[in-house]
């Protein structure tokens, strides 16, 4: 059997992107282009008769988005179709309406012109930030506004698009995405993009193999044209060759083969073959993903990541609703845990406020931002513990680097706690609190910290960053980030060996749990429990299923006496291929 480096050789009908998510197809493209809509300059009609014509046009777009919001609410539940409804908001701007309809009336202009104008002022000042996350909403504001001028056009969304097959765009808005995802798409391959767009959350959530930033896709593939879609690794075949068609077409196969297997084992539990236990739980950063967790039989949720909420929503919620949101994610994987994390603001997330900041992932991050701003603090602690009433939450802290925050942190919840009983208002009194290790100084600290917590999660991402001194999401230095670097393997194994006397619960949250690759040397140190992103789940459980606890130990000891991190993958990549290769979709 050939490899894939030797199936891309030198062809030349490959497009290379981000993997964005895992699964292959081997199908029938669907080149969408949305009809452009240039809003020209013309003889304007009285400015009533426009502003009436820009009304009903405004109405019209309204109700359409309406029904994408409903839509989404059903496929991809509540938090995450909230961006349609911050889409919805802004066609409820009164002053925008406002400024369109005086310019109309006092420039005499067409509105299309005036409502391109308005709008693309938003859209410049998002594009001015340097988030990707708010140049992406650019692009979703550039919709509402093409919407607008496709209604006042009076032209239709046409969707000719068919069932079963692989949507190939420069660019897909969430609308797009949303309403596809209703005629049974196979694939997304688009050319812009990154990992936060929302092709690449939306094929995430429906598991739907997909690849974002693969420049130049569009312009390579013909309507109808023969694709292969390969989301683990980012390729799009445009018009495969025999034997690469024939590459595919096994892997496809055995994948198939392999999901039935899976499914099997949902129920089973992750445990090796001589007897020892691991708990796999589940990243949730958006609750329609609960879905999943559920199906892929999780047994809790390791780490619920907050901070998407306002991601997602670019405010910050009240309490009321982040109870709300809470206790339905505590109530979907009842009675199971799920292991809320406190905001996760500033370092590359989100910034509710905009301090200037020259090094943001050693400044304002996590517990720091969170203990300088105590009162958004409070409101999601009591949130967090009015959404406990039925004992299966556990509230953890991001980012901590001292004691004090640990302790500061304790203080707050005491208080939090005595407010709501004076209240009277119910919460679960042993709410199990931890703190997330990510931070050098927590890593080193770990059996002092475990004293102080309930459980310790290590949050491998940042871990690693900060051992290494490499910035996780630079290019540039993306060869330094190194999971298997001798450092990252000792420290994580000191986290577990320190921390065992304290009896503290310890378990790993990073993406590094989800690479099947380092599931060996996390049984081998002992680590208790992995959480990984849903989809990954029955990999990883049957990965485990088929190590020794023992031939891991072995494993690790070789790997901790070296020295080198090309030394420590030689050893890893020996025994994945003798030992795993064969268990994982990638490699099927
Ligand atoms: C981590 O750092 O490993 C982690 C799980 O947190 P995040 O990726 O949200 O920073
Ligand atoms: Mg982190």
């Amino acid at each position: 059997m050939r490899t894939l480096g030797e199936i891309l050789g030198d062809a030349d009908n490959v497009v290379r992107g981000i993997p964005a998510a895992p699964g292959l197809y081997i199908g029938v493209a669907h080149r969408y282009a949305k009809e452009a809509v240039g809003a020209r300059d013309g003889d304007a009609d009285e400015p009533d008769v426009e502003i009436e014509r820009f009304r009903e046009a405004l109405a019209k777009s309204k109700k359409e988005l309406g029904k994408v919001f409903n839509l989404a609410k059903e496929k991809m539940g509540e938090t995450r179709a909230a961006i349609f409804e911050a889409q919805l908001m802004v066609l409820d701007d009164a002053a925008l309406v406002e400024t369109i309809e005086r310019r109309i009336r006092e420039e005499g202009r067409r509105p299309e012109v005036v409502v391109e104008s308005e709008i693309n002022k938003y859209i410049e000042m998002m594009n001015l930030s340097t988030e990707a996350y708010m140049k992406e909403r650019a692009l979703d504001i550039e919709d509402i506004r093409n919407r607008i001028v496709r209604n006042l056009q009076k032209k239709r969304w046409e969707s000719k698009i068919t069932e079963n097959v692989v949507v190939v765009a420069e660019h897909l808005t969430p609308a797009d995405t949303i309403l596809f995802s209703r005629r049974n798409v196979k694939g997304y391959v688009t050319d812009f993009g990154g990992l936060t767009s929302h092709a690449a959350i939306v094929a995430r959530s429906l598991d739907i193999p997909a690849v974002v930033g693969a420049h130049g896709a569009a312009e390579r593939t013909r309507e109808g044209a023969e694709v292969i879609v390969d989301g683990f690794h980012g390729y799009l075949f445009v018009d495969p060759t025999d034997e690469q068609r024939a590459f595919f077409e096994d892997k496809v196969e055995k994948l198939e083969r392999l999901k039935i297997e899976l499914k099997e084992l949902r129920d089973s539990p992750a445990e090796t073959t001589d007897g020892k236990r691991v708990e796999l739980l589940a990243n949730v950063d958006v609750s329609g993903e609960t879905a999943l967790l559920v199906a892929n039989g999780a047994e809790g949720v390791g780490l619920y990541r907050t901070e998407q909420i306002i991601e997602e929503t670019g405010v910050f919620p009240e309490e009321d609703r982040q109870v709300e949101i809470y206790a339905e994610l505590a109530a979907r994987v009842y009675p199971n845990p799920i292991t809320i994390r406190a905001f996760d603001l500033g370092g590359d997330k989100v910034r509710l406020f905009h301090h200037k900041e020259a090094n943001p992932f050693l400044g304002l991050r996590g517990v720091r931002f969170l203990l300088d701003n105590r009162k958004l603090f409070k409101t999601q602690t009591r949130a967090v513990l009015r959404a406990s009433v039925n004992r299966n939450v556990k509230y953890m802290i991001p980012m901590v680097s001292t004691i004090e925050e640990i302790r500061e942190t304790k203080r707050l919840l005491a208080e939090c706690r005595r407010e709501l009983d004076e209240e009277g208002t119910p919460y679960d009194r042993d709410l199990p609190f931890g703190i997330m290790v990510e931070v050098p100084s927590a890593a080193l600290m770990a059996s002092d910290f475990a004293k102080e917590v309930d459980f310790l999660s290590v949050g491998t991402n940042d871990l690693i960053q900060y051992l290494m001194a490499v910035d996780r999401g630079n290019d540039a230095v993306y060869d330094l980030y190194m999971e298997f670097h001798p450092a990252v393997l000792r420290t994580l194994e000191h986290i577990v060996r320190t921390a065992r006397p304290t009896n503290t619960s310890v378990s790993v949250c990073g993406e590094m749990a989800a690479d099947p690759m380092a599931t060996p040397f996390f049984v081998g140190i002992g680590m208790e429990s992995l959480s990984v992103s849903p989809a990954a789940i029955p990999v990883i459980k049957n990965v485990i299923r088929h190590l020794s606890h023992e031939e891991c130990r072995a494993l690790t000891d070789e790997c901790l006496a070296l020295g080198a991190e090309y030394e420590v993958k030689e050893v890893v990549r020996k025994f994945y291929e003798e030992k795993i290769a064969k268990h994982t979709g990638e490699n099927a």
